[in-house]
Parts: C-alpha cells; structure tokens; sequence
C-alpha cells in the first residue's frame, strides 16, 4: 500500500483553500509560530476521546508504537478485525491514498457502527463533512458501515457524583447527512491528492476563506503585502465588508469617502482617526460619572471552563470562577487600595471564592466592571450553586455598573482603539506605557487555560509560579479600569 497522499485534516484544509493545502504539503515550514493563546490551547491536552472509549469498555487501541506509522496502523486495524474483535480505538483505514482515524469502531451483531468524537457540544458543519470522509475511506475499504455518530459532550449533563459516561455524552447518528455527502467527498479527494501533487502553487487571492472556518496558518505569507492601516484594521467591521471595500479598489482606511455606508461605529472610528482626535459625547459621559458613588470598587473575575465536569452540580463547559481583583477607593481622593482571591488548585473554588468576595465587596457603593456579561452570569450561576447567599448576591448585582458601555456606545472613543472596546485595544489608546504584552498571562484564555494546567500540577515551584502569574493579570484588568477612569473623568472637566 502506497502512503497516503491526504488525511482527515489535510482534506479539510484543503477544503478551506487549495492554497493552504498545497503550502501544507510543500513549504511547511512557512507556516505561521501559534500565537500564545493559541499555544496555550495546543497544550491544554485533550482527555475527552480517552474517555469516550468508556463507552464501549473492553476494546482494543489500534495505534502503532510508533504513531506515526500509519500504514502500520491501518494493518493493524485490518488484523485486529480478522481477528474478531468487536470494539477498536483508534481504527486506521485507507483508501485511493486518503488516510482516516477512526475514534472508536464497534460491531454489534454482526454490524459495524463508528464513532467519531468531538469535545464540543455541538455538531458542525465542518464535524459533518469530517465524518462523511470518514464514512467514505471505511466503506470504501471494504467494511459496510450500518450507521456513523458524533459522539459530543452532553450540554444539558449535571454531574451528581462519579462521573456518568452514558449521560456525558450524547451520540448523535450523522447517517444522513453523510449520505448526502458521499457524491461531494467522492468528487473532491481527487481534486485535492492532484493539488497536492502539483509542481505549480493554486493561484489563490487572499479572502474569506482565510478566517473561515479556522483562522489559516499561513497568514503571514499571503497577507504579507496587505499595507500597514488596511481596511482589515477595522475590527468589528464584518469580513465580507472588508474584502468589498478592498476589492473594489479602497485598500487604506484613509481611502474610505466621507459619505459611505457602513455603520455609526466605524465612521466614528473613521472620523477620529483622520482627524486625529478623540470623539466625545460629554454631556453622557458626565452623567455616567454621576453615578460613581464611594466606596467605589473595580472588580474583575477570572473562570474556567472544564470540557468535563469536575465538580459537583457542574455541566460541560460551565464557567467556574477560581479568580477575582479588587480594587477600592474609600472616598473621592483617597487611598487606592487592593485585594484578590485565587482558589486553591485541586479543590472546587466556587464557595471559598463566593465567601471571600461578599467580605471583601462590603460596603461597596459601586462595582464598576468591564463587559458586566461575564460577572453577571457567574453570580447568578452562584445564585443557583449556594441559594443560602442568593439576598447578598443580588446586592451585588444591584450595584454593578459598566466601563465598558463607555467605550462601546461610542460615548467616548479614540482613535487608537481600532474601532474596538475590548479593555486590550483601549488601555493602550488611552494609556500609553500600560499594556498586557509583557506579561506571561496576557489574556482571559491563556488565565483559564492555566488554572486548568495548575490542577495537575505536581511542582510545586511551577504552580508557585503559574499563581503568580495569574495574580499578577487579573490585578492588571482592575488597575486599568482606575487609569481609564483617571482619563474619562479629566473629559468632564
Ligand atoms: S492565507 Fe488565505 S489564501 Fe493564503 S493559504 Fe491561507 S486561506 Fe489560502
């Protein structure tokens, strides 16, 4: 047997653009290097396939000592199914050079059934047409498949207890729809083994596709000619509008009319950009100043969110807060202070964290916040988890007020802030010198991700290290909401 030409990702690759399928195969060390917060997903380490194999108990892992061999893989495969067994992990098969791993194959009386696992939950377009090719290599090697499901994380599981692998998981048969797309696979794997067999590049012009469905590796070398200041730097501006202006000759945001039609907030960002010069609508700005009330809080969460749930009375994914900064000023011109909370690794952190929060927020007049969606959802969610503090978490709530609508309403905004009013693009625009880029932990995820890495941790050094790193971000988000007040408030004067 020849070695494959395409795998399952390479032909979904190649289905996103020729292109980058080609560069894959080619050039791959043009690739772009993963950003931080994209290394910090590589390594978050996935256990959820591991544990879908609980629910067919008793198979055999067809994976070669070295799992690279594929073509070992596949034979292997081929062995353990003419040697009778009934549930494989890991099944390899080939066909016509295109290469597919199967998560778990299972006969039940006398039919094959496959299994493919995601650790979302929702099924994708892009699940369908990956478990379509999968359909297609099986069968078309020789094993008639009596049915094809995407097994997914159940989002309506509540743990009660030892986790329940039946009710953690949802099968879902994709029969039909992988039907439907057989004519489609048949026809593109052709397609795709020649274009990565070709000696010349796929003509192909920068587009959607290359945000769409993921964001592509190869970035770096298609848009390398994209000029500083494109109408690409309009974030929030839709792909589609982006590539219209571009392609019909507007590149540069100072090429954009006066009179176009995209929306308020882009000729907002339009305007104060070529002007140079920040635009402000004072008289709201002032009454969003009159609500500030002493003792005035800046108040900041972090969470987590465990594909399977780890705690009690947990779903798939649920936020679990583990984090929070404060900080305080007792009166108007007094003494900024500070205080957090970081739970303990390895333990469930939601009481300790609640607890800890409704001491320090006493007394709090005004709990400014930024994008107040995050707090909200994670004090009614706490609400729900300890019903005893459901009256003190409402007085919280009561009390929350929102930076954030500051700069999103375009009550006040700069021209650096890049059309945007994410707290990353506003506090340099509005502080100069104050940003998260020389930090270890530079964003909500990359925080998430490595409290999640710190439940494991056996050295106690890099745990030691990981928490500090950790408090050392969250205070940054409350300490840039005191400075972007600083700013607004000399607006009013
Ligand atoms: S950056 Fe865009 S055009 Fe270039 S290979 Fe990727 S998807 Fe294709």
């Amino acid at each position: 047997m020849e070695k494959h030409l395409l795998s399952k990702s390479t032909f979904l690759r190649g289905l996103q653009c020729k292109k980058s399928l080609y560069m894959y195969k080619n050039f791959i060390q043009m690739r772009d290097q993963p950003s931080a917060e994209q290394q910090a997903i590589f390594s978050r380490g996935n256990n959820v396939g591991v544990l879908a194999q609980k629910l067919f108990p008793g198979g055999v892992d067809a994976t070669p000592a070295k799992r690279s061999d594929n073509l070992l893989a596949v034979q292997k495969t081929k062995d353990l199914i003419d040697s009778g067994a009934e549930v494989i992990y890991e099944a390899a098969f080939q066909y016509d050079q295109v290469l597919a791993i199967l998560d778990i194959l299972v006969k039940k009386e006398g039919k094959w059934y496959a299994y493919e696992v995601k650790s979302s939950v929702k099924i994708s377009n892009t699940y369908l047409l990956d478990a379509s090719l999968q359909y297609w290599v099986i069968t078309n090697s020789g094993i008639a498949l009596e049915d094809i499901s995407l097994v997914t994380l159940n989002s309506k599981y509540v743990r009660k207890g030892e986790l329940n692998i039946q009710d953690l998981f949802a099968k879902t048969s994709v029969l039909k729809d992988v039907l439907k797309n057989q004519v489609f696979i048949s026809e593109k794997a052709p397609e795709l083994k020649t274009v990565a067999l070709s000696a010349a590049m796929p003509d192909m012009a920068i587009g959607e596709q290359c945000f769409s469905p993921y964001g592509c590796d190869f970035m770096g070398t298609c848009w390398k000619n994209v000029p500083k200041g494109s109408v690409f730097e309009i974030s929030g501006l839709p792909k589609a509008e982006q590539f219209a202006l571009y392609s019909s000759g507007i590149r540069l945001i100072d090429e954009i009319p006066a009179k176009n039609a995209l929306d308020k907030n882009v000729n907002i960002h339009l305007k104060s950009l070529k002007a140079d010069e920040v635009y402000l609508e004072k008289e709201r700005l002032t009454d969003f100043i009159s609500k500030l009330r002493y003792p005035l809080y800046f108040m900041d969460f972090e969470t987590f969110m465990p594909a399977v749930p780890i705690y009690e009375g947990t779903k798939p994914y649920q936020h679990i807060p583990f984090q929070y900064s404060i900080h305080y000023y007792e009166k108007e011109g007094g003494e900024l202070r500070h205080v957090d909370f970081l739970a303990e690794h390895g333990k469930d952190p939601r009481r300790a964290f609640l607890k800890n929060l409704l001491e320090h927020l006493k007394g709090a007049e005004v709990i400014l916040v930024y994008d107040a969606l995050m707090e909200r959802n994670v004090l009614n969610g706490l609400k729900k988890d300890f019903p005893e503090f459901l009256g003190n978490i409402d007085l919280i709530l009561s009390k929350l007020l929102d930076l954030m609508q500051v700069f999103q309403e375009r009550i006040f905004y700069h021209p650096l802030m890049k059309n945007s009013h994410s707290i990353k693009n506003v506090l340099p625009a509005l502080v100069p010198g104050l940003g998260y880029e020389n930090l270890s932990i530079s964003s909500g995820s990359i925080a998430m991700i490595a409290f999640e890495k710190l439940q494991n941790e056996q050295d106690m050094f890099k745990a030691l290290e990981i928490r500090e790193q950790l408090i050392e971000y969250c205070k940054l988000d409350t300490f840039a909401m005191v400075k972007l007040l600083e700013v607004l408030k000399v607006y009013c004067v």
